[in-house]
């Protein structure tokens, strides 16, 4: 396929797939904050914990006083269950973001079993390593699809996806950090659910100034997380 007939396709796409949205938003997933909290900007990160960036992260949270969840990959908090702890201390909020990644499943070949297992065994570690127990759900790369529903409704989760990302872990994998900086605070709107990943280095950067951008905005990057870990 050509570039030219490549970037007409996602031209066309892109407000396709925001209607489409729309449509589904809180009925069968979250794409944007919920209705029902308060705040401006929901920030969130995938595919940690991360031995060495998830500390840095939560150090740059607390200092500007805004707070995230973490859709911690099971496998992964299992080898560092004392962040897990750290991320609840520090009034985050954990989300379920299954225990293998569903990474030899890739493009829904997975069974609801399998979701349900996935989900299951995220869920028990979490809450036999800190007692709290995980509500919500982000399927990996976003697999919105009947088994990862059916899952979520078998496990008594919702679901949360995400309305702007950095594209770090994809689509703009090969962009600097600064790219992928200007890109988001040209795209990042209130009430946005922000995906970033605690597993790249780019987010490093890029949450500073994130953080930056949307406190001069006067957005409120605290009182969502606030009230769901309450
Ligand atoms: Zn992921």
């Amino acid at each position: 396929m050509g570039v030219a007939f490549k970037s007409v396709v996602r031209t066309i796409r892109r407000p396709v797939l925001r209607a489409l949205r729309s449509v589904v938003d809180h009925r069968l997933a979250d794409f944007r904050m919920p209705p029902d909290i308060g705040g401006d900007l929901l920030l969130t990160f995938d595919d940690g914990p991360h031995p060495e960036y998830t500390p840095r992260l939560l150090d740059m949270l607390d200092a500007a006083g805004a707070r995230a969840i973490f859709f911690v990959i099971g496998e992964r908090a299992v080898r560092h269950p004392a962040l897990l702890r750290d991320c609840l201390d520090r009034g985050h909020v954990i989300g379920n973001h299954t225990f293998t990644h569903l990474n030899d499943g890739i493009g829904g070949h997975y069974t609801t079993e399998r979701v349900i297992d996935e989900i299951t065994r995220c869920a028990e570690l979490v809450a036999a390593e800190t007692g709290f127990r995980t509500t919500l759900f982000r399927p990996p790369r976003g697999e919105m699809n009947l088994k990862t529903l059916r899952g979520v409704r078998a496990t008594g989760h919702s679901m949360m996806l995400w309305s702007v990302e950095g594209g770090e872990w994809g689509i703009r994998s090969d962009w600097a950090a600064q790219d992928i900086g200007d890109y988001i605070l040209r795209t990042v709107r209130r009430r946005d659910i922000f995906l970033m990943h605690d597993d790249n280095e780019k987010t490093l950067h890029v949450l500073p100034r994130l953080i930056r951008t949307a406190q001069e905005r006067g957005y409120d990057l605290a009182s969502a997380v606030a009230r769901m870990a309450a």
